[in-house]
């Protein structure tokens, strides 16, 4: 339990008792519960702009977004007048319409290394189908992983490091065999003495190397230059597709996803596939996988991958997601968006070193991190050696104040371009009275 727990909730207590009669843990998604920070989850009411509401009609700065999507704020104008539209023209029709084909030439048009895609409803749904794709236009089973990076929840990829390079992952889930995740392997970040190993034992039997590249489920972690180069070499030479996936980096640290920030240090650098989700569908149900013409066309009704969705492609949702990926693609945003969020960080970074508090954080575009720590880690063990307690006290200090972190040290944050000067201000200024004691 947590000594620095936020007092009286009064209507989030009660919603919470009501949800956790009914829904496991009272949440449809774990790390909603607050069960890393302890205290009672908030209730959202309603959100707009930078805040949110919650049920006691508090205000908070809201820096998760829904976990990333939300890069325009809530209730943008233009999303939310494409979204009524859609409404009234119908739900869902399962069948093909032409907004589908708009979003996939806008995603076409701003991410070069995908060639021909796919839609789905959530991130989950395309990590997994992009692994069947490529274990189906390879004929090859084992896939690499790396420790830290989350790509949903399908039974393959809920594992962790086995023993040795040898032996493959176990399972971290109850209700996955080890069976399922024999042909997962678990490597570290960064580690490119490890990855060359590895390459070198299974590279001719690996269907794909699925990677964060920067790694947001371990708080904020970026792969190295020179381990991005060397997955790009390794996985050309041994005819593995490398895999991006980019459900929380694409649209969101640059137009062109981190793909584009790689390219920027690695000159031609492309992934074989990427996979979407979060700001393509600017808050509702929608991601996507796509890649080269002649892997995606091993995809049914084409090739002989099978893949389908009753609610792929939804028109509700591609009409949000095209309206946020044509708002975001205006001259200027991600200049000012990367600018306002450096300066959150930058500004956090000053009034902890002020008060003599261990910290450090980075961003890019949209997505931050920090870490009550020195130095910026490069991996999952160092990152989890983060003072726990410490982050804690830090969370629920600022909820008090009026700021909604992530509720756990390993999950990046979020800037969106309604935060203005002013908000971000307010967030550093609650910081420097936590730091000082206040
Ligand atoms: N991949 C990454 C990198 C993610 O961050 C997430 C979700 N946070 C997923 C995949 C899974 O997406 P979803 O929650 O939409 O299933």
């Amino acid at each position: 339990t947590n000594s620095n727990i936020s007092s009286d909730t009064s209507r989030n207590t009660v919603l919470f008792e009501r949800a956790r009669a009914l829904i496991p843990g009272g949440v449809n998604s774990p790390v909603r519960a607050f069960k890393a920070v302890g205290g009672t989850p908030r209730f959202v009411q309603r959100a707009q702009g930078a805040y949110f509401w919650d049920a006691d009609g508090k205000r908070y700065i809201d820096y998760i977004g829904s976990w990333g999507p939300m890069i325009l704020g809530h209730g943008h104008p233009p999303v939310v007048e494409a979204v009524q539209k859609a409404v009234l023209e119908g739900f869902s029709y399962g069948a093909p319409t032409e907004r589908e084909v708009e979003l996939a030439e806008e995603i076409v048009k701003l991410v070069p290394s995908i060639e021909m895609l796919r839609l789905v409803s959530s991130g989950t749904e395309a990590s997994m189908s992009a692994i069947r794709l490529a274990r189906g236009a390879t004929g090859r089973s084992k896939i690499i992983k790396f420790e830290g990076c989350y790509h949903g929840h399908a039974d393959a990829l809920l594992v962790k490091a086995g023993s040795g390079l040898a032996t493959f992952g176990n399972p971290t889930s109850a209700g996955v065999p080890p069976e399922v995740v024999q042909h997962t392997l678990v490597l570290e970040y960064n580690h490119i003495a490890q990855l060359e190993e590895a390459f070198a034992l299974h590279g001719s039997n690996t269907a794909c190397l699925i990677i964060e590249p920067i790694a947001g489920n371990m708080n904020f972690v970026r792969a190295s230059v020179p381990f991005m180069k060397r997955c790009r070499e390794l996985c050309t030479q041994h005819g593995v597709l490398l895999v991006f996936d980019e459900v929380m980096t694409g649209f969101r640290v640059a137009l062109g996803g981190a793909q584009s920030v790689y390219a920027r240090s690695i000159p031609g650098f492309k992934p074989d596939m990427t996979v979407l989700g979060k700001v393509i569908g600017g808050g509702m149900p929608l991601a996507a996988f796509g890649g080269t013409r002649a892997v995606m066309e091993q995809l049914a009704p084409l090739g002989p991958v099978y893949q389908a969705g009753t609610l792929s492609g939804n028109p509700v949702a591609t009409a949000c997601g095209l309206a946020t990926l044509r708002e975001i693609s205006k001259p200027g945003f991600y200049e000012a968006l990367g600018e306002r969020t450096r300066s959150l960080v930058s500004g956090l970074t000053r009034v902890a070193a002020q008060a003599g508090i261990p910290f450090c954080g980075d961003s890019e575009g949209g997505m931050f991190g920090f870490f009550l720590m020195e130095k910026l880690p490069q991996n999952y063990a160092t990152v989890m050696t983060t003072d726990s307690p410490a982050f804690n006290r830090f969370f629920h200090a600022m909820l008090d104040k009026g700021v909604y972190y992530a509720p756990a040290l390993y999950e990046a944050g979020f800037v969106s371009s309604a935060h203005t000067a002013e908000d971000i201000e307010a967030t550093v200024e609650a910081a420097a009275q936590f730091f000082a004691g206040r």
